[in-house]
């Protein structure tokens, strides 16, 4: 990535710039000079200056082995989602909580999702059926919103009207099967959203340079849009002959 938290400052910058303000000198055998690390914007982790050369460009790099988002392919999610030993029967029962209870997680997602619409919902939800989450061993209504939240990205144009960025989710290291998001339930895992301006091109996906917040605590958002009658007999209805 070209842009991190400065070594020492609060404050992000690039890595031409560091490379220009600690000298383009690398740590060298019998070298006493030590180059100080940046930070990354999304991990908080340490990052190694990878000076520019005529053909690269100046970048940090992470550690090999350590897990940030940063470093996965942009498109492929990063958690596995279906059930490696699926158990129907439990995934029924929960389907019929979700068509009992939807509400509630619906709320709960608003919590997550700033300006979280009821299209972005029903999205969730088709791709829950087709990944096959619900058939998941051990996972619990409780689990769902936090689960469900990793299922997409929330471009402004998906949202409802007032959203100006685009939020991505992500937990941090270790979790790589959705199924780690309950099985520990005494170390439950942080959960991380980010906020980004939304590319300027049609079709685009934000790159973690363009991150504006990032984000680990849930309070009530300002402003919640409250379900009319229709749209709720209107969601029933669906979730009668979707799930
Ligand atoms: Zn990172």
């Amino acid at each position: 990535m070209r842009v991190a938290w400065h070594p020492e400052r609060d404050e992000f910058v690039k890595a031409s710039d560091v490379e220009e303000e600690f000298g383009k000198r690398t740590l060298a055998a019998g070298d006493k000079f030590e180059q100080p690390p940046a930070r990354c914007r999304v991990c908080g982790r340490n990052l190694t200056l990878v000076k520019g050369t005529p053909k690269i460009v100046a970048h940090f790099r992470h550690p090999a082995l350590l897990f940030c988002p940063t470093k996965e392919t942009a498109r492929a999610p990063y958690l596995r989602l279906r059930p490696v030993d699926p158990d129907p029967e439990a995934g029924k029962r929960l389907r019929q909580i979700v068509a009992d209870r939807w509400q509630d997680l619906y709320s709960e997602l608003q919590l997550l999702v700033p300006y979280f619409s009821l299209q972005e919902f029903r999205a969730l939800l088709r791709r829950a059926s087709s990944q096959r989450l619900w058939e998941h061993r051990g996972l619990e209504f409780e689990q769902l919103a936090r689960t469900l939240v990793m299922l997409a990205d929330y471009p402004p144009w998906t949202g409802y009207q007032g959203r100006k960025l685009w939020f991505r989710f992500w937990y941090d290291h270790g979790i790589r099967d959705v199924a780690d998001l309950w099985i520990r339930p005494n170390d439950p895992p942080r959960l991380f959203r980010a906020s980004f301006e939304p590319p300027a091109s049609i079709g685009g996906r934000p790159a973690y340079e363009d991150v504006v917040a990032i984000k680990d605590e849930w309070n009530q958002p300002d402003w919640v849009p409250r379900l009319g009658s229709r749209q709720i007999e209107q969601i029933d209805n669906w979730l009668a002959k979707f799930l």
